[in-house]
């Protein structure tokens, strides 16, 4: 009977597919109309998106305060005001990042036109992280709106009320079937990574970083892997230790430790630890009052499961300042330890919380050998007025950056590559690197079909007269 014919019993197809399945289906038929690669359509996606930040600033600050107790400003500061800035810079110089670039040409391509040719690479998959959910999530998205590509964006499910405005606000202002969001949490993920994208944007763990890559292994998928690590920061004694330690401690218990580029642990020499630790405890005074659990601008730790891996890490080492917590406020308040041995639970992982351990060394030569036992980080802090230290650090490391004399900052510097190396990460990103991270670099040559007199030499017969000729 017709009815048991297979093709008449089948579900229309999209109803088997799952939900990511089909927002990546979306986006590719969104792509595949052509209209991301219009420039004027990029710039007005970018227009809008900007318009978000202005029109629903009160709404991403709420739910940034219940994520995280982010303060209004420190929302603005860290997150939104760079995203605008980004989007202006895309904006005005999207023509020409997106124009024909020129090469030089060889003797035997002087009369060619050859250039390379910046194109959208297709469908790309954005995975954010929750610790500055807006700035690591629609930073790249900027990039591959820019690039002229369709995008799925994917928000951290662990800051739960920063994912539900994702999902809710990006459809009403950007291009919903070119820039579709899927919210949920490892499943879903997971179930994204089984489709085929042309390019992979992951900001979170090095763990999960390398099932990231994995998966995009099977469809030859290139990836952007923005990770972490424990950055470094290494105090000389030569430098104004009150400046120093007042910068350290703004980059340590911003975000409450919660960042991917803050300084994760202290190297100096062992005279100046008290030094250090008086001028921290001052500074961690000055920010953030003397109780900063009653502080507006003292965030909490996301959730009660990286409250007690933060905890677990301190009970071997020495508390110099702070240690006091409360699990029910996911509370930890910004802690120095002292004398920390390289073995101690604290140096065997990237902290991602208010702690921050001091390990003596003997002087500079000690600390870059301590750098380059551990994996290559992020971000490399070093405080010194000698140019000669700086560059000696400089010489003898590798990290994602390296900055003298202030923390975090070059983050804001959209002409700097943002990335990491080895264990911190693959790829960069900001600015035009962004753009240029999230296109294809297509190389065209257009010759003409005359002089084909020169062409002689390369067809065979290859004779030894041939050669000398030329
Ligand atoms: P997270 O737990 O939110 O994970 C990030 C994303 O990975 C989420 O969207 C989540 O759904 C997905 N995910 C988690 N486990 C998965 C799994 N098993 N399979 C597939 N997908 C999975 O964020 P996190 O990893 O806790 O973020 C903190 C880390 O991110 C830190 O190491 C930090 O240094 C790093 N980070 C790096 C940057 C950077 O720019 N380099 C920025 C922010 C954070």
């Amino acid at each position: 009977p017709p009815s048991a014919h297979p093709a008449q019993t089948q579900t229309p197809r999209s109803s088997r597919m799952s939900r990511e399945e089909q927002a990546v289906a979306r986006a590719r038929k969104a792509f595949e109309t052509g209209r991301s690669k219009c420039l004027d359509y990029r710039i007005l996606q970018l227009e809008s998106l900007k318009r978000l930040f202005v029109e629903k600033e009160k709404v991403i600050a709420d739910a940034m305060k219940k994520d995280l107790n982010k303060s209004e400003v420190g929302t603005q500061l860290f997150e939104t005001m760079g995203l605008e800035g980004e989007i202006n810079m895309a904006v005005k110089n999207l023509k020409s990042w997106a124009a024909p670039r020129p090469v030089e040409k060889n003797l035997l391509t002087i009369s060619d036109t050859v250039y390379i040719r910046p194109e959208p690479l297709g469908v790309v998959l954005v995975i954010g992280a929750w610790n500055y959910p807006w700035a690591v999530t629609i930073q790249p998205l900027i990039g591959a709106i820019a690039a002229g590509n369709a995008a799925v964006i994917k928000p951290s499910e662990v800051c739960v009320h920063t994912a539900k405005v994702m999902e809710d606000l990006l459809p009403a202002y950007i291009d919903k079937e070119l820039y579709p969001v899927v919210t949920g949490g490892v499943a879903e993920t997971q179930e994204l990574l089984r489709q085929r994208f042309d390019h992979i944007f992951y900001t979170g763990n090095s763990v999960v970083g390398k099932i990231i890559m994995e998966a995009a292994a099977k469809h030859l998928t290139p990836v952007t892997l923005e990770l972490g690590g424990k950055s470094p920061c290494f105090i000389d004694k030569s430098c104004d230790i009150t400046i120093a330690c007042r910068r350290v401690a703004w980059g340590k218990y911003t975000n409450c430790g919660q960042t991917c580029i803050a300084p994760d642990y202290i190297l100096c020499e062992p005279s100046l630890q008290d030094q250090v630790i008086a001028e921290i405890t001052k500074a961690v005074k000055e920010f953030y009052t003397e109780n900063p659990q009653t502080c507006p601008d003292y965030g909490r730790i996301i959730n009660q499961r990286h409250f007690k891996r933060i905890m677990a890490l301190i009970d071997d080492s020495t508390v110099a300042l702070g240690g006091q917590n409360e699990e029910a406020d996911c509370f930890i308040a910004p802690t120095v330890l002292r004398d920390v041995k390289p073995e101690a639970k604290v140096m065997q992982e990237e902290i991602f919380g208010p702690v921050l351990p001091i390990v003596p060394v003997s002087g500079l030569d000690d600390a870059i050998k301590f750098i380059n036992k551990g994996e290559k980080p992020l971000a490399l802090y070093v405080f010194t007025p000698d140019d000669k230290v700086v560059q000696k650090m400089i010489a003898e490391t590798s990290s994602g950056a390296i900055l003298a004399n202030d923390c975090l900052v070059h983050y804001s510097i959209s002409t700097l590559p943002f990335g990491g190396v080895g264990n911190s990460g693959m790829g960069c990103y900001h600015g035009k690197f962004s753009f240029d991270q999230l296109s294809h670099l297509r190389s065209c040559l257009i010759k003409k079909l005359n002089m084909e007199g020169v062409n002689a030499m390369r067809y065979p017969p290859h004779t030894p007269t041939k050669l000398s000729r030329a």
